[in-house]
């Protein structure tokens, strides 16, 4: 496998892209701004990402032919989600460089083998994830500590945005909630009291040279990011430090190349937990495009092309907010669709808006971002209410 720098404008100036959502689409742009091209793996006709590549394969993530038409016009490879089958990254890695590789994504495409690997690291980190126990079978339910009530059923594989989700309070409601999975193998969290959420991107070149972000503190509405904001209103300059060095030490420990971002609670007594990470660039860094010297998706580009990270200097102090499909329908006449006052968000100065391009506008459905990049973070903040109260 080559691993010496990619350089664009050539002709091997291709990215492999597996997955066609608005994280592959971002991608691309900053892939394109570069000056390399991307080829696109997704089964989906119209994509968010293939809109904007430089080629599309139809075809499923795990087709072998698709795989193979991406293999002979790419020499290096990512995803833009972690449900990606890892065979499919072990089988592109056959002649090309992959990042992040088969064996770090399927760590975190399992909450099982995530929570191991956090406890593991927890010598050197100093940080736990939640008390939890894995629940395989009926059986496993007798097992269950009365201690991890009131708690949160997750499946283990599969989940996102909160989906694959159900709050449990007692023993009854755990086997009704697993019995109603059927099967599917799950992890029971206890319910923990949180202060705040935080999330800590981190980025490692082919070189072993690593660079932390700024601590992004995330506000959720059903499962789903609401807000992100950076700098972190709450966060002390311990437990920034604290989890910006845990981030290093995991991304190292598993020789991790590319984007990756680890998501922590703080909780009411000022302890920090790890939750679960994401091995791709993640919404919560979306603020990255606008308010930092190298955003979360050209660090990517630069990773797997085996090129100098850059500087994640943060320019301007900023809040992101989630624009969901929820917006497009008028809550009174429930199926009327209506287009959200656009000129009015873009008249205020400090919003950036970025749409992902999606035919289909649905509830709880990621349509786009805003990010508010002010001079004061009082000043962000402010328009962004501005605009909730704007899209309604
Ligand atoms: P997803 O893969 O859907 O992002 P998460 O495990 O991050 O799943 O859970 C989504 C959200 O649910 C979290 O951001 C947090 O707000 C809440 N949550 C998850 N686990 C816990 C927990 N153990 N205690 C309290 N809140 C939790
Ligand atoms: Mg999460």
């Amino acid at each position: 496998i080559n691993t010496n720098p990619q350089f664009p404008n050539n002709k091997t100036s291709m990215l492999g892209m597996v997955g066609g959502g608005q994280l592959g689409r971002m991608f691309v742009h900053e892939a394109q701004a570069l000056g390399f091209k991307v080829m696109v793996l997704e089964p989906e006709a119209g994509s968010p990402a293939a809109h904007a590549a430089d080629g599309h394969i139809q075809a499923a993530y795990d087709d072998a032919s698709g795989l193979q038409q991406l293999a002979a016009a790419c020499t290096s490879f990512t995803t833009e989600f972690e449900n990606v089958p890892a065979a499919s990254l072990a089988k592109l890695a056959e002649t090309g460089f992959v990042a992040p590789s088969a064996a770090c994504v399927s760590i975190a495409q399992d909450r099982i083998e995530e929570k191991a690997f956090f406890t593991r690291c927890a010598p050197q980190t100093d940080i736990l994830p939640a008390p939890h126990a894995i629940l395989r079978t009926a059986d496993d339910l007798e097992k269950v500590s009365a201690d991890l009530f009131p708690g949160i059923l997750k499946t283990a594989r599969m989940g996102y945005d909160g989906k694959g989700q159900v709050r449990v309070k007692s023993m009854e409601e755990l086997r009704t909630a697993f019995d109603n999975l059927k099967g599917v193998v799950c992890v029971l969290e206890k319910m923990l009291p949180l202060a705040y959420e935080i999330s800590v991107l981190v980025a490692r070149g082919a070189d072993g040279q690593a660079v932390v972000y700024p601590i992004a503190e995330n506000v959720h509405r059903d499962g789903i990011l609401f807000t992100t904001t950076v700098p972190s209103p709450h966060v002390s300059e311990q437990a920034a430090l604290k989890t910006q060095n845990a981030a290093l030490k995991l991304i190292a420990d598993i020789d991790y190349v590319g984007v990756l971002c680890i998501e922590f609670f703080v909780l009411e007594d000022g302890s920090v937990v790890v939750n679960e990470m994401a091995p791709r660039p993640h919404n919560s860094g979306h603020y990255t495009i606008d308010a930092c010297v190298t955003s979360q998706f050209a660090q990517q580009v630069r990773a797997m092309a085996r090129l100098p990270l850059g500087d994640v200097r943060q320019h301007s102090p900023c809040v992101m907010l989630n624009i969901l499909g929820d917006i497009w329908f008028d809550d009174v006449e429930q199926n009327t669709e209506r287009q959200p006052a656009w000129d009015k968000v873009l008249a205020l100065p400090s919003a950036h808006l970025h749409l992902y391009g999606k035919s289909e506008a649905r509830r709880a459905r990621k349509m786009g971002h805003i990010t508010f990049i002010a001079p004061t973070l009082e000043q962000a903040q402010d328009e962004m209410r501005q605009a909730c109260a704007i899209l309604g």
